[in-house]
């Protein structure tokens, strides 16, 4: 009997494979586009809604059965190719696929398996990038090309040209999971990459801000399997990994364009009406309603389509987009792009939303406005005049930036030189804990700072070592390291350099020491010095901070905590300066030698310090013989 009940059931198989697999597997596999693709159970948001786009979805009536899901409602819109679901998905859930099925005339015309899934141990308490990290930001096309086969992929709009500086290069994530130990070696902690997400441009998209799919990674760029590669190594080795979001447009090339669910999915002008970029109409007073509206309303670019958060549907697809990445990528931070070009009530329920499921998450946005109150008032520590909170936990210090870029170029003055930096910093106050700031010296949409400073090494490191001892998280930009130079003006492609030894045909190879040259193996290790220092010295990861008046052009700030006291000194004069530390008394008192890590110098005594012409001291205070 079990013979033949095999062979019947094998039998069964047959025909199943040969008459009813067409039809059935056809019914079941079809390719319904839902969004998000798939969600986990436990979340404190019990609350999921599911975009369902197909043809003519929105005449169908939807039934689902599953233990622990409840369908709430289901939404047709202006477009029927699309239809919305609320679920709620209780702790009871259990893991797997339930199916959900569309009728139509009562019969069933779709069905679709919809997945659950368990959560990683401790998803919800993972540890976002904190000041004591250092961030090194690259452009995935630009850092190594580790695959040269997806360099080109059939049906993707645009293939590789490396002559082109506004092309792709190809460059891509298995090109960084390539170099992971580069990064160790330097002493950075976390990754920011621009961008991963399809851009499937016809042109100029290798930066990554033109999203053409929010749940997909570029197959360019080696697609998601290869991602959640690059995130398990890199935690591996004790790497953050940052993913860089933008919500404020799409590229015009998603299906989304021909296709809208909604007509105010996105935000229509009669003509193409470009943004006016200035944040600063929305805090400012005396600011017309017509500027704040072209600056929010308003296009990036004819190329980027301007979404609109108002609508709720948008702002539950973008807010459960980020919380999937979070989650599925194992995520430590986001880098949320022209941040406040998004409405603001909508961009502080995301944040609400975020750190209701990951309270130690953090996310640094992009405001990039050029005076501190201006930033200040996007920073969740900040008590604004109009009582808004943004609950962002960290944002971008454009103004200090600007400082840096004049400091060491500039003769110093009464705001000019190092005053520019002690003047910047002494604005603090604007802010709540100003280790929540993000410093840098430049990143993919300005010079490089190694241009700015006229490709001078001496003021490069005076930089370089301001970024890495001043209070707040330090950012660098692929190349810092290396003096890399790289223009604005001759068109973006020329900052997003490629990184010399990252393709299989370059002739130098910048990641080994012997492939670099003197003036960069000098940068190089001076950043490598002080970022390893930093990764062992809580007194400049978090520690309080005083400055002294610059005087002289001789600039001094003290990094401390109970334990430890780190003196900074930058001389920023084309001589040698030595200084009388006698004014200084309230942070040496106590100590009276230290070591000087830059130099490895030893001071036996601290009445008098000489600096270098244009260069730094980082002395570490001992205490009292
Ligand atoms: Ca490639």
């Amino acid at each position: 009997m079990k013979k033949i009940g095999s062979i019947l059931s094998a039998l069964a198989l047959l025909v199943f494979l040969l008459l009813g697999s067409s039809a059935f597997a056809q019914k079941k596999t079809e390719q319904i586009n839902i969004e998000p693709p798939f969600w986990w159970i436990g979340m404190q948001n019990t609350e999921l809604q599911l975009m369902v786009h197909e043809k003519n979805i929105g005449e169908t009536r939807v039934q689902l059965k599953a233990e622990g899901v409840k369908l709430e409602r289901v939404s047709a819109v202006e477009n029927p190719n699309y239809l919305f679901l609320d679920l709620s998905v209780s702790e009871s859930a259990k893991a797997g696929f339930f199916e959900i099925s569309f009728l139509k005339s009562g019969k069933v015309i779709h069905t679709v398996n919809y997945e659950l899934k368990v959560r990683k141990q401790g998803s919800a308490l993972r540890q976002g990038f904190t000041s004591a990290d250092a961030i090194y930001l690259l452009m995935p096309d630009r850092f190594a090309n580790g695959d040269p086969a997806n360099d080109n992929i059939p049906g993707m709009l645009e293939n590789a040209d490396r002559k082109n500086p506004d092309g792709r290069h190809g460059g891509d994530l298995e090109g960084i999971i390539q170099h992971l130990d580069y990064f160790n070696e330097l002493g950075v902690t976390a990754l920011w990459l621009n961008p991963v997400l399809e851009n499937n441009m016809p042109a100029n998209s290798y930066h990554g801000y033109a999203i053409t799919d929010f749940y997909q990674v570029d197959p360019r760029l080696g697609g998601n399997e290869k991602y959640l590669e690059l995130v398990e190594k890199a935690h591996k080795k004790d790497l953050k990994i940052i993913m860089d979001m933008v919500f404020n447009h799409y590229g015009t090339a998603h299906k989304w364009t021909n296709d809208l669910p909604m007509s105010d999915w996105v935000n229509q002008w009669p003509e193409f009406t470009r943004s006016n970029y200035r944040g600063g109409t929305l805090t400012d007073p005396y600011a017309a309603a017509a500027d704040q509206d072209k600056m929010l309303r308003g296009w990036f670019d004819v190329t980027m389509a301007d979404l609109n958060q108002r609508n709720p549907f948008v702002a539950n697809y973008l807010i459960q987009n980020s919380i999937w990445w979070i989650e599925y990528a194992d995520l430590n931070g986001i880098r949320m792009d022209t941040y406040p070009y998004s409405f603001k009530e909508f961009m502080q329920e995301w944040m609400q939303r975020i750190r209701t499921e990951y309270p130690d998450f953090s996310v640094v946005g992009e405001v990039w406005l050029n005076s501190g109150p201006m930033v200040a008032y996007w920073h969740d520590q900040k008590h604004n005049f109009d009582g808004f909170n943004s609950h962002l936990n960290y944002v971008m210090d454009f103004p200090l930036k600007s400082a840096i870029s004049r400091a060491f170029n500039e003769a110093n003055g009464w705001s000019s030189g190092v005053n520019a930096l002690y003047e910047s910093l002494s604005m603090d106050f604007v802010y709540g804990d100003p280790n929540t700031i993000m410093n840098f010296l430049d990143n993919h949409d300005m010079d490089r700072i190694a241009t700015t400073l006229g490709e001078d090494i001496k003021k490069q490191k005076m930089a370089a070592t301001f970024l890495l001892t001043v209070r707040g998280v330090p950012q660098l930009y692929y190349g810092n390291e290396l003096g890399t130079p790289g223009v604005e003006h001759k068109g973006h492609g020329q900052m997003r350099n490629d990184f010399a030894g990252g393709w299989p045909s370059d002739s130098k190879n910048a990641f080994t020491a012997e492939g670099r040259t003197a003036d960069e193996n000098e940068l190089w290790s001076h950043f490598r010095t002080l970022l390893h220092y930093r990764k062992n010295t809580p007194a400049l990861q978090n520690g309080r901070m005083t400055h002294y008046i610059p005087e002289d052009g001789v600039y001094v700030y003290f990094r401390y905590n109970e334990d430890q006291t780190i003196m900074i000194i930058l001389n920023n004069n084309s001589e040698e300066k030595t200084i009388k530390t006698a004014r200084f008394a309230e942070n040496l008192k106590g100590f009276d030698h230290g070591t000087d890590l830059l130099h490895r110098t030893w001071f036996e005594q601290l009445d008098e310090i000489s600096i270098p012409a244009m260069d730094s001291r980082v002395i570490e205070l001992k205490q009292n013989k």
